[in-house]
């Protein structure tokens, strides 16, 4: 069968075609011509076509048979499945089970990253390698905000060590940013602080799937402070005025207990403007 393109370029502009005729003449031929063949008979239609199927030899068997146990074993190790527990079998790589995977392997047949497991196990082990050589402190909160992860470069920064595990981040930091994480107020917060003489920028985001939270903290103490920066400890400390402004409208009915705390915030309010005025004349 034919199929003939009547576009512009197409089969009946072809080079070989006569100049003398127009597209359309062109075109009107071919039509004229499908007519008249398609009444003749074509004896190529009579001939039978053998329609049989069947099922071949699955190749892979035969070839299998050639594969040692050692390469097998050899590429179960390599992915990451010698121990017989971990060969999950899922079929997520197209062969039946662990096993026939390697052998496709060891024959050239499949690559080994086409295991999921072997290729998710590979991911978390570089993000791993990432987050331990990184020069920012990353800490890694659960649920409750105790501390379930610290690189070498946060225990650094903040002088301390893996005994903090399980603590609260309020042991160690300032957490109200993580505290507005977990009560959904916010998915991401940044801020720039100062503890334990070192002044550090601080960004919080939360893993609402596996219900943790994650901060990420670069040392800024010899760094000079640019526009940027000082407008975000600006907004902050607006950001606070604000909280402090909403505190006293919601507890203006508790003067005792609103003497006391007003007090406080007024004071770290005071303070913070005190240290932007300081870090702007400097
Ligand atoms: S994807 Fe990996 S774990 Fe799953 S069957 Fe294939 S080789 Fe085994």
């Amino acid at each position: 069968m034919a199929e003939p393109l009547f576009c512009a370029g197409g089969c009946i502009n072809g080079p070989g075609f006569p100049s003398e005729k127009n597209s359309y003449q062109r075109k009107q031929d071919i039509i004229d011509y499908a007519a008249k063949a398609s009444s003749r008979k074509n004896p190529e239609l009579d001939r039978d076509v053998n329609c049989i199927t069947g099922f071949l030899q699955d190749k892979t068997a035969s070839i299998a048979d050639n594969v040692s146990e050692a390469r097998i074993n050899e590429i179960l190790e390599k992915t990451g499945k010698s121990d017989p527990e971990l060969q999950l079998n899922c079929g997520a790589c197209g062969y039946k089970s662990c096993r026939e995977n390697a052998i496709a392997v060891a024959c050239g047949m499949a690559e080994p990253e086409m295991c999921m497991p072997y290729m998710r196990r590979l991911a978390q082990q570089r993000t791993d390698r990432i987050i331990e050589t990184s020069p920012n402190g990353v800490v890694i909160l659960d649920r409750e905000l105790n501390i379930i992860h610290m690189n070498p470069a946060f225990q650094k920064m903040f002088l301390c060590s893996n005994g903090i595990l399980g603590r609260r981040i309020s042991y160690l930091l300032d957490a109200d940013n993580f505290e507005k994480l977990a009560v959904g107020a916010a998915e991401q917060l940044e801020g720039i602080r100062t503890k334990y003489g070192v002044k550090y920028h601080e960004q919080v985001y939360s893993l609402r799937d596996e219900e943790q939270y994650v901060g990420i903290f670069s040392d800024i103490t010899k760094a000079k402070l640019g526009e940027g920066q000082i407008d975000l400890i600006k907004n902050q400390t607006l950001i606070h005025a604000r909280e402090l402004l909403a505190h006293q409208i919601s507890f203006s009915q508790e003067m005792a207990h609103y003497l006391g705390k007003s007090t406080a915030q007024s004071e770290e309010l005071v303070t913070r403007l005190m240290n932007l005025y300081e870090e702007e004349t400097t």
